[in-house]
């Protein structure tokens, strides 16, 4: 409808995009520089830290979750020899790994979505919906995601097994010891050049799972019916970006081939940048818990964070604030929509838009 308001792109920031570009270089180049001893081979060495951890958690993980406890008691020995006897050693300890980051992830999942789900709609239930008028969530809504995010998980869970094949393999700059890259000042540097270009691929995935058409329709629009609100009242109300249906159970709500795209440059930049092995580990179920509170639609000032306001807008205009973490990528390549400056909260100005979803794509 030509009564929306249409929102003035900004311009790409000549600056910005040379700063990633420099930052870029400048990782390739350090990284070789700092006489990081590292050799890209295909043969495993003797001292494999890597497999040791995973071997660790594995045992952890299938102890403490009783998974071994059940296998034992069914079959007389726990899981990992079970997996072994049917899949050879190289393969039942892949399963192993596979089966791990399933619970693991699955865990991750609903703990974290329903610690919010209990601060958002039982603590601050009423602050935040009744008091403002503003219906709650439909629980079909949030069983619909909760069923998309389970079902994806299954394929979720084998990311990481090919990046562990890869870091034990000796196939990125993953290390073991901080004392490999020289110190903790080092160990900080990389981590920070890794952030930034991880934001810088996951900004440009986004960004292409909506500017091209068959993906979008394929792969990232699956997550975006989310955009629609359910709630019985809204149907004959007036609406706004604050009702939709986004939950924190949208988090991982995508279609799984969706979620290893814009998880991938966790694991591509790992061929270029040094990162400890723990903190890669980390920063991939960090993104997890992460997704749940942008995806709650509770606003609040979180900059240069992209917060949750930045997310729900993304959510209702499609076309801006593809950034994960930080909204630098969006300011840097023209993309970025500052929620307070188009006063969203008034419920009016893009009634259309909300729901056009066609429309919008065609912005
Ligand atoms: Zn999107
Ligand atoms: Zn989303």
């Amino acid at each position: 409808m030509s009564t929306s308001k249409r929102v003035a792109r900004p311009q790409v920031n000549t600056t910005g995009v040379i700063t990633i570009a420099a930052v870029a270089i400048l990782t390739v180049l350090c990284a070789n520089y700092k006489g990081f001893d590292h050799k890209f081979t295909l043969v495993t060495p003797s001292y494999n830290p890597y497999r040791d951890f995973n071997v660790f958690i594995n045992e952890l993980v299938y102890k403490y979750l009783g998974v071994d406890s059940v296998a034992t008691s069914v079959y007389g020995v726990g899981i990992v020899e079970i997996l072994n006897k049917q899949l050879g050693v190289e393969g039942g300890y892949y399963m192993a790994c596979y089966l791990r980051d399933l619970l693991a992830g699955t865990g991750v999942y609903w703990i974290t979505a329903g610690i919010w789900h209990y601060i958002i709609y039982n603590v601050y239930g009423n602050d935040l919906f009744e008091e403002r008028g503003r219906p709650r969530p439909d629980n079909s809504v949030m069983i619909d995601q909760m069923c998309l995010a389970q079902a994806s998980l299954f394929v979720y869970a084998a990311l990481p097994i090919l990046s562990e094949f890869m870091i034990e393999n000796n196939l990125t700059r993953t290390y073991y010891n901080i004392s490999d890259i020289g110190g903790p000042l080092y160990y900080i540097i990389f981590l920070v050049i890794y952030i930034i270009l991880v934001e810088f691929g996951i900004y440009w995935m986004h960004r292409t799972l909506h500017t091209n058409k068959f993906l979008y329709k394929y792969i990232h629009g699956l997550h975006h019916k989310y955009n629609m609100s359910k709630t019985a009242e809204d149907k004959s109300q007036n609406k706004r970006a604050e009702d939709m249906s986004l939950t924190p159970w949208a988090s991982i709500a995508f279609n799984p081939l969706d979620g290893i795209l814009q998880a991938s440059p966790y694991t591509f930049f790992l061929l270029f940048v040094p990162v400890h092995y723990y903190t890669h580990v980390f920063l991939l179920f960090f993104s997890g818990v992460w997704a749940t509170n942008i995806h709650d639609a509770v606003w609040g000032d979180s900059e240069p964070i992209m917060g949750a306001k930045y997310h729900t807008l993304h959510h209702t205009h499609y076309m801006y604030n593809y950034g994960q973490f930080f909204i630098y990528c969006d300011k840097i390549f023209g993309t970025l929509l500052v929620p307070d400056d188009y006063k969203l909260h008034d419920g009016t100005a893009y009634r259309t838009k909300f729901f056009g979803v066609d429309k919008t794509r065609t912005d």
